[in-house]
């Protein structure tokens, strides 16, 4: 089943092959979403609270207003009790009773109604009781109170109980104001507390002066008509601002208007303090007496800032927490996706590892069966064999099935050699060694794994030599499991080696009775040499030791004379080219004996890869040399007189004239004959002719020059040989030969002369030719009475 058909599901419903990009989208999407749901939720409650707040605000501050305005009438209404209920109010009763009701009142005053001819009366008791200075009066255009005109009726105000601040408007005619009078007149006709338009209230602070007037009328017991007016004059703003919290710290943003005025109502009162932007907003109706107003009430800035919404804090967190899961899953996915990728990637490395593995073991399995020449046996730590290739069965007859898990490599053995090889090992480790682990031991002798020779015992009992090499097993942890032993059997290569050292010892026993050494020598493809095998003579003949020469051949050269080294190069060259026997004989010096001749003779052989193989033999023939020189030297040799024989002169006329046939320089012979030899013969017998023969000789050779060569050419005939010597010179050396003899008498016999004939090489002519010349010089010479040079004829 393939690895990804069972491959969970990240959070258990997001694919594995879905992008982590894509998994952050979502989550980032969801979260963002959930996000705004909640901060909608936040705000919708955060709204109602919020709201709620400020309903609690706006009843605490309705009632509260209601009950003043409530409050300002009762008070009145309690001033009119007062009137109504007494005969008479003097002017400290009045004081007496107002003064603990002016409380947000800017005044109280009582203003009776006077008749136009009760005026003057009344005015001097109010100047008695009152103000000296008192007048009924009214205000003009500018506003300046003055006396009164002269009207019907009055109604002057007598009293006033009022705010220190307040400029009390003593004796002002109340309706000599249209409004004020308006109010009294609805008051009388009502019979009740009424309320006057907003006017301006007089002698009052600007900014307090906007307010109200009360007026209640005061009748008598069973009167249908007041005798005065109790009135109370209100500053709205006293009246509604008063004990609220200052405008900084207050919550509500208020406004007090004149509702009595539909279309536009006059704002009364309005607290300083700016409403925030919001749409919570409240309008309330307050009745004072027969007035409406109005109270309308919005939250402050102090409200909104003090009942902020967490909503945006709760926007940047959700979606600070969204991006963080967004990122930490993609962190996630993305890690997941890759550790997926990873393993799977490992899972098919190891396929191919396995596979490989397999593939190796198969061809192990292959290499092990077709080692059909070694024998490749496992065992396990306790010995017991566990793999057994098909060399092994074939080299001891064992099937694998008989052997494998059932017997050990020890059974395999021959049981006394385990023990010797036991004992060995005991004695260089100092402890006892089992016979089972003594094929295993490494020896210790050079270090390292060395195979060793061991019999083993064949299925059928008989033995068998192999070449053991055992190693131990490590798996791949370095631990070790069990062993391995390679057995080649060597039974035909040591059956070999016997017989090629039997050979050996024949060789060497044969090669100690032959004079001089035997050799195998080779020649490389590229020129190089080497001494393949070099028997114990060889040591006699170049004075080096035989495994000297197989490691360096060319110390042979260093022995060699350097006069025939280069001759022997060449020709053991040019027997390897034609492969023709070698034979040269050459000298060699030796360090202790010296200069000694010695001769080799050698097969060659053309090797497969190239090179050249010698098999040769190489003897001293110093003797034979010195015999072959001494031979040669009385060949050539006259034996009467000791000087070269005409043998000798062939041959060297032979070489000269090869010389001056080259054209490298001259050749001339001078030919000599004893004059009457005969007759000394004749006289002094032939004993005393050879004596002068010899003595001739001596002369001759005293005369000659280094190069010359002097030869008996027979009987009493001389000749000189005078290399690089033309005609004139010649002729010289011969007048001096010529005079040398015959100026030096032989004893008993007297003067001899001889005959001289001088003849130089010509171009084209032959040694035949030149002889001749010389010798018809010599011929010349005795004709011409003999004792004499004849000089080279034409
Ligand atoms: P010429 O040359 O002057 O004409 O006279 P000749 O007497 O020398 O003549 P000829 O050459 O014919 O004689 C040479 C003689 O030398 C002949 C021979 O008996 C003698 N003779 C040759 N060989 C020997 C020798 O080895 N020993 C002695 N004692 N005499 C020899
Ligand atoms: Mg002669
Ligand atoms: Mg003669």
């Amino acid at each position: 089943m393939a690895l990804h058909q069972v491959r969970p599901r990240i959070l258990g419903f997001i694919s594995e092959d879905v992008s982590a990009w894509l998994v952050a989208a979502v989550v980032l999407m969801v979260g963002s979403l959930l996000t705004g749901l909640l901060a909608w939720g936040t705000l919708s409650q955060f709204n109602r609270q919020l709201r709620q707040r400020f309903e609690l605000l706006v009843e605490e501050r309705y009632s509260r207003l209601e009950e003043r305005f409530q409050d300002q009438e009762q008070r009145l209404d309690s001033l009119r009790r007062f009137f109504a209920n007494s005969a008479g109010v003097s002017s400290t009763e009045f004081h007496g009773y107002t003064e603990a009701l002016l409380r947000r009142t800017r005044a109280f005053a009582w203003a009776p109604r006077v008749a136009r001819e009760e005026r003057q009366a009344f005015e001097q008791r109010a100047r008695a009781e009152v103000s000296s200075t008192f007048t009924v009066r009214e205000r003009d255009e500018a506003g300046i109170l003055r006396e009164s005109a002269e009207r019907d009726e009055y109604v002057p105000v007598l009293y006033v109980q009022s705010q220190p601040s307040y400029g009390a408007p003593l004796g002002l005619d109340l309706l000599s104001h249209p409004l004020r009078r308006v109010t009294l007149e609805r008051a009388r006709q009502r019979n009740a507390l009424v309320v006057s338009e907003p006017i301006d209230l007089i002698g009052v602070d600007p900014a307090f002066s906007r307010g109200v007037m009360l007026a209640a009328p005061v009748l008598g017991p069973s009167a249908s008509e007041p005798f005065g007016y109790v009135v109370a004059a209100i500053s709205m703003r006293q009246l509604v601002a008063d004990g609220l919290p200052e405008a900084g710290d207050d919550n509500l943003s208020m406004r007090v208007l004149d509702a009595a005025h539909g279309e536009l109502p006059e704002v009364l009162f309005e607290t300083s303090n700016r409403p925030g932007k919001s749409d919570l907003s409240a309008a309330r109706p307050l009745r004072l007496g027969d007035h409406d107003f109005r109270v309308e009430l919005r939250p402050s800035r102090l409200f909104l800032s003090s009942n902020h919404s967490s909503v945006v804090s709760l926007t940047v967190l959700g979606g600070l927490l969204s991006l963080m899961l967004s990122a930490l899953l993609y962190t996630l996915v993305s890690q997941r996706q890759r550790a997926l990728a990873l393993v799977d990637q490992r899972t098919r490395e190891l396929h191919a590892r396995e596979s490989e593995l397999r593939g190796t073991h198969g061809q192990l399995k292959g290499v092990l069966d077709a080692a059909t020449q070694v024998a490749i046996i496992a065992t396990d730590l306790r010995g017991i064999i566990t793999t057994f290739n098909a060399g092994a069965e074939q080299m001891l007859g064992y099937q694998g099935c008989d052997v494998l898990q059932s017997m050990t490599l020890e059974s395999l053995h021959v049981p006394r050699e385990l023990q010797e090889r036991s004992a060995q090992l005991a004695a260089r480790f100092g402890k006892p060694i089992p016979t089972c682990h003594a094929m295993l031991l490494e020896g210790g002798e050079q270090g390292g794994q060395q195979a060793r020779e061991w019999t083993l015992v064949r299925r059928d009992g008989s033995h068998l030599t192999v070449n053991m090499l055992a190693t131990p097993v490590l798996d791949d942890q370095g631990l070790w499991v069990g062993h391995l032993a390679i057995c080649i059997d060597v039974t035909e290569r040591k059956r070999v080696h016997e017989a090629l050292a039997a050979r050996d010892i024949l060789l060497k026993k044969l090669s100690a009775h032959v004079p001089g050494g035997i050799y195998q020598f080779k020649m490389d493809f590229n020129g190089g040499f080497s001494v393949i095998y070099a028997s114990d003579g060889i040591r006699d003949i170049y004075e080096l030791e035989p495994d000297v020469l197989v490691r360096n051949a060319e110390a042979i050269f260093s022995r060699i004379h350097s006069l025939d080294s280069a001759r022997v190069r060449a020709s053991i060259r040019i027997s390897a080219d034609t492969l023709s026997p070698w034979r040269e004989e050459y000298r060699v010096q030796l360090p202790q004996r010296g200069l000694r001749w010695v001769r080799g003779e050698a097969t060659p052989e053309q090797l497969p890869g190239g090179g050249v193989l010698w098999h040769g033999y190489v003897s001293d023939i110093s003797d034979l040399k010195r015999v072959e020189e001494e031979l040669r030297a009385l060949s050539v040799t006259d034996a009467l007189t000791g000087i070269r024989n005409r043998r000798y002169f062939q041959e060297r006329l032979t070489s000269e004239m090869v010389r001056v046939e080259r054209g490298s320089g001259e050749l001339t012979v001078i030919m000599l004959d004893i004059d009457h030899f005969k007759r000394v013969n004749d006289q002094y017998g032939h004993a005393v002719g050879d004596r002068v023969l010899q003595a001739v000789c001596q002369r001759i050779i005293q005369r000659l020059r280094r190069t010359d060569v002097f030869c008996r050419l027979g009987g009493e005939e001389f000749v000189v040989l005078c290399p690089d010597t033309d005609a004139e010179d010649a002729y010289t050396l011969a007048l001096g030969l010529w005079d040398g003899l015959r100026g030096a008498p032989i004893d008993g016999v007297g003067v001899i002369t001889a005959s001289f004939g001088i003849a130089s090489w010509r171009a084209g002519e032959g040694a035949d030719a030149l002889l001749l010349r010389a010798d018809s010089g010599v011929y010349a010479a005795k004709q011409a009475g003999r004792d004499r040079v004849e000089a080279q004829l034409g």
